[in-house]
């Protein structure tokens, strides 16, 4: 008695009619879950001309016998699942039962099966859907399904195709994705001689991504794993520097089940918060686990989507989940973007050297202050709560300072092109970009309360509004007078702003303030962010000292304290590092020595 039986009409209909197959990678998709739905641990995948010749699936699953062989190319056979309801409870990959029957109708398909060594397996030859012949063959255990000659019989399906690149690259996040999902099968993917895929099956997710990403890759991710409420997730995150420009390094499964969501991006995308800029994106490996009941996962079999039941809890819970990887590997972590080495080691004009003895202690500062004086502005700091700043010093010009005033944790600090603040930190050499760094202060304290950071005038400013900043004042003016800007109506198009931010002269008021409206009022990409975050985030890059800012030894001093009391001390509001290591190591291969 075979396992496959003949679903009725009504559990036909209730199953959606799709589109099983696309493209090769379609094909590689739906043949490689059925070898995995047959239990199998080696599965090896083989592509001529992209796809298009051939493809070849050979796994070491259960096998079939004859008859279910022979019914497993009709459409609407499966032995997975008996009726509807069976669906929410299915735990296998496939269960509409047309796989098999779409390909073998749009090909030339051999399929060769056994499910017992000793026994002959059975030998199938389709074309465009027509059985062919039958018969027994000496085949090890498994199934072994070769399609070729993929939509010969459609040449409207044969013009869709893309270039064998094109096709080859999509085979191959296909099977990156199950490999991903599945560590205890060994995946191996070949185009022509060309090995594009090989994970070993040991079970252990890690290695395989070893197996898959370069070391530079891998040597970003740390794990995560945390439940909220019924969600539990288990994976890997990728640290800032490795993030890209697309989605493409993301990779999430629900109960074991690749799937693509904006839902789960959107929640990860949000955990990373500052730590990114926008319209980067970072590396994500997440299995989900979810109550089978809480989800429902025949929204789009092929197009791998998925419904939540509670889309807000979900999301909810893997910000939460996220957020917490992140503060313990990143954020509260001594990681600092690493100094990324030019693939060519480029010859370049010698940088001036401090000189020696006295004046090598501000020796960088010295170098720069010949090359640049007319344009050193001086930076006032808004300093806030924070501990008093060293009294100035009272010593003549030319001698040094007390060496304590200019320490960090007993490491010197130097200024760079009135720029970057360096020093010795943990076995390497850290940069702090000044404004990057003062913006992330003044942010984190825009956050926590803006009015302390806000005064009343004197005399208040009358500003102009175009019609359309009035208009902007009138939709989302309340936004402003969260952040402590006190203003109100003057009359035609002009206002009187009574209270702004300290330390700024008026016409830097007047532009800061119209600068913040024409943000409020901005449109396109912008728009991916927050309104309220946009405006904090203007403001702190505002008030900040800039780059070419002169900075007093003490106040390069107090800003690197209070950046490392900040929450996130690594990146800017807007995403970009505050701070980048170079390690002894990279110095050392920088000069030769190994
Ligand atoms: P579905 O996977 O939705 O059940 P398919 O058309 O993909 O439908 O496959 C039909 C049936 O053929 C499956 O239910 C399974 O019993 C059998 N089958 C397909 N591929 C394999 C395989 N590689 N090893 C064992 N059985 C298979
Ligand atoms: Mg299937």
């Amino acid at each position: 008695m075979g396992k496959i039986i003949r679903l009725d009409e009504v559990t036909i209909n209730q199953i959606a009619a799709g589109e099983v197959v696309e493209r090769p990678s379609s094909v590689v998709k739906e043949l490689v879950e059925n070898a995995i739905d047959a239990g199998a641990k080696r599965i090896e995948i083989y592509l001529t001309n992209g796809g298009r010749q051939k493809i070849q699936v050979v796994d070491d699953g259960a096998g079939m016998e004859r008859e279910d062989a022979i019914l497993a190319i009709e459409r609407h056979t499966t032995s997975k699942i008996r009726e509807f309801t069976d669906l929410l409870n299915s735990n296998t990959l496939g269960f509409r039962g047309e796989a098999l029957a779409s390909i073998a109708a749009v090909s030339r398909l051999t399929l060769q099966t056994a499910v017992d060594p000793g026994v002959p397996g059975t030998k199938i030859r389709v074309e465009g859907g027509v059985l062919q012949t039958v018969e027994p063959v000496g085949a090890p255990r498994g199934t072994n399904i070769c399609v070729e000659n993929l939509f010969f019989n459609t040449p409207a399906r044969l013009k869709f195709m893309r270039s064998i690149p094109s096709e080859v690259a999509n085979v191959k996040e296909i099977v990156t994705s199950l490999a991903l999902g599945y560590p205890e099968i060994s995946f191996r993917l070949l185009h022509h001689e060309m090995k594009l895929v090989h994970t070993l099956g040991t079970g252990d997710s890690k290695q395989t991504l070893e197996q898959i990403f370069s070391p530079a890759i891998c040597q970003e991710l740390f794990p995560v794993a945390g439940a909220y409420g019924p969600l539990r997730i288990t994976g890997f995150l990728g640290r800032p520097n490795i993030a890209r420009g697309n989605r493409g390094q993301q990779y999430f499964y629900l109960n074991r089940r690749f799937f693509r969501s904006r839902l789960v991006a959107a929640a990860a995308e949000r955990a990373y918060d500052t730590l990114l800029p926008v319209a980067r994106f970072p590396f994500l490996l997440l299995n989900l686990e979810l109550p089978p009941e809480l989800v429902d996962v025949n929204v789009h079999p092929t197009k791998m989507e998925v419904k939540f039941r509670d889309e807000k809890e979900v999301f909810r819970g893997i910000v939460h989940i996220i957020r917490e990887a992140l503060a313990a590997h990143v954020v509260t972590s001594p990681w600092r973007t690493p100094y990324k080495p030019p693939a060519v080691f480029r010859r370049e004009q010698p940088a001036a050297v401090p000189g020696k003895g006295e004046e090598a202690a501000t020796g960088l500062e010295t170098a720069t202050t010949t090359s640049a004086p007319a344009q050193v502005k001086e930076a006032s700091l808004p300093f806030a709560p924070g501990p008093p700043p060293a009294p100035a010093p009272t010593a003549g010009e030319g001698v040094a300072e007390p060496a304590a005033a200019q320490e960090v944790d007993g490491a010197r600090v130097f200024t760079l092109f009135d720029t970057y603040l360096l020093w010795e930190e943990a076995d390497a050499l850290v940069l702090v970009d000044q404004h990057a760094a003062h913006e992330r202060i003044l942010y984190d304290r825009l956050r926590s309360g803006p009015a302390a950071m806000m005064q009343h005038f004197l005399a208040p400013l009358t500003i102009e509004l175009t019609p359309t900043q009035l208009q902007t004042i009138q939709e989302e003016g309340e936004r402003l007078r969260g952040l402590g800007w006190e203003f109100e109506a003057f009359g035609g198009e002009a206002i009187i702003l009574r209270s702004g931010p300290q330390g700024f002269s008026a016409a830097e008021v007047e532009d800061l303030f119209l600068s913040l409206l024409n943000e409020l009022g901005a449109t396109g990409e912008a728009r991916q962010v927050d309104p309220q975050e946009r405006l904090l985030r203007l403001m702190a890059c505002r008030q900040a000292v800039k780059a070419g800012d002169r900075l007093a030894p003490q106040e390069a001093v107090a800003l690197i304290r209070d950046l490392r009391r900040t929450k996130v001390p690594q990146t800017c509001p807007h995403g970009r590092p505050t701070m980048v290591a170079i390690n002894r190591t990279e110095l050392e291969k920088m000069f030769q020595r190994r």
